[in-house]
This record gives structure tokens, sequence and C-alpha cells, in this order.
């Protein structure tokens, strides 16, 4: 029996009512690691060798900075460009002795290791990394509900489809976890749930456009009130709460 760690979320985001339950689990992930990040945790001696080398993406500094514990990340941000600030003298210094030598030679010039440094920097976040390793899990684990568990896939069958690049990721894992006649019917299963799913999506935008024409203001919704925020969720993967 696989960890209840890893299953219980994943089956109860199944159970949930939504464009993409990886997106829900994500979701979850990410809050909880926001939490943890701003919580007493970035006190430790290990958490904060981790903030300080990888620092935050563009949208986890964002909600971090959103969280009421402006403190804790006032420190983490600290230590970070501290950190960063002595990569960067460092790096100069050794890249200014290697231009000095290159003067004299033809060769083309490599990108600048600072330009390499600070792209790499962008990119690294301490909370997506943290949110990707339980979220991997994840993965791992709705396969094997998929092999063993029945009762999941009626689930997974009568779920809403995914959004685009959850979707992707499923298809693309599925050889790795799946083969044969299992894979087959994976692939059975959740294609037509996707393009179902996208088609009545369509639908629902439809409709959703229809209603600001003044001929149509009088008819009822259906369930077309929050079909923009859902198209974003399944174009997107974005929740956006209502
Ligand atoms: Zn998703
Ligand atoms: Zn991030």
């Amino acid at each position: 029996m696989k960890d209840k760690i890893y299953t219980i979320p994943v089956v109860d985001a199944f159970k949930e009512d939504c464009e993409c339950p990886f997106c829900l689990m994500k979701k979850s992930l990410e809050d909880a690691s926001i939490e943890f990040v701003l919580g007493p945790s970035y006190m430790e001696v290990d958490v904060r060798e981790q903030t300080n080398k990888l620092g935050f993406c563009k949208e986890h500094v964002n909600k971090l900075y959103s969280n009421k514990n402006r403190l804790g990340l006032a420190l983490m941000l600290h230590s970070h460009l501290n950190e960063v600030k002595s990569q960067v003298e460092n790096i100069i210094s050794t890249d200014e002795i290697k231009s000095k030598k290159k003067l004299f030679s033809n060769k083309q010039a490599d990108d600048k290791k600072i330009y390499t440094y600070i792209t790499e920097k962008k990119s690294s976040c301490y909370i997506c990394d943290k949110i990707n390793m339980t979220f991997e899990r994840y993965i791992d684990t709705f396969f094997y509900l998929i092999k063993k568990d029945k009762s999941f896939v009626d689930l997974v069958q009568s779920c809403s489809g995914f959004c685009l690049e959850h979707f992707a990721l499923i298809y693309n894992e599925a050889p790795k976890k799946l083969n044969g006649s299992s894979l087959e019917s994976f692939y059975n299963m959740i294609t037509p749930i996707q393009i179902n799913n996208i088609n009545r999506i369509l639908e629902e935008l439809d409709w959703f456009i229809k209603k600001s024409d003044y001929r149509f203001a009088n008819e009822p919704w259906n369930n077309s009130k929050d079909a923009l925020q859902r198209t974003i969720q399944k174009v997107n993967g974005i929740i956006i709460n209502n």
C-alpha cells in the first residue's frame, strides 16, 4: 500500500469539482510551502542555507510579500542578497582577469559568467523546489492508484479533465509508469475526458460571451457565470478565486 500522506491528497483532489485536480494539489502544496517558509522554520539553519542559496522566483516572492510576515521575508532576503553579492563580486573579479587575457586572442567571446549566474538565479526558487519534490510523488501516486485502485479510476473518469500543462504532463509520463494494455486503456480514458471537457468549456465561454449581447441579457447564465475564470484555469493552470 502506497504511503497515505501521498494517496489522500491525490484522491481528495479528484473528489473536488474543478478544472484540474493537479492544479489543486499544486495550490495546496504552494500554500503550505509559503506558510512553512514564513513560519518558525525560516530560523532553522538548513532552511536558511537553502533559501540563501536558491532565493525565490518572481511569482513566489510576490506571494511571500502578500503574506503578513514581512520581517521573516526581510531577514531571508537580507542574507540571500548578501550571498548573491559575494558571488557577483567573486565572478566579476575572475571574469576581468580572463577578459584581459582574451584581448590578445581573436576567439569569439563566450557568455559572461555573471550573465549565466544571474540568469540561473532568476529561475531558482526554494518554494518551487519544495513544491516540485512532493508534486513528483503525487504524480507517482496517481499512476500507482490508476494501476491498483478501481474506485480511483472511476473517480478519474468522472473528473472534468485537466489544465493543458497537466494533461501534457500525465500524457508524457504515462509510458514511464504504465505498459501494454494498461497504458492503452489509460490513453483511451483520459483523451476523451480532455477533449469533451475542452468542448464543454468552449460552449460555456461561448454562452458567457453571448450574455454580453443585450438580446441574451435576460437569459439564464446556466453554468457560464464563472466560465472565464474556469477557462483561464483550463488554459493557463491558474486558479482564480471568484
Ligand atoms: Zn493543472
Ligand atoms: Zn517559485
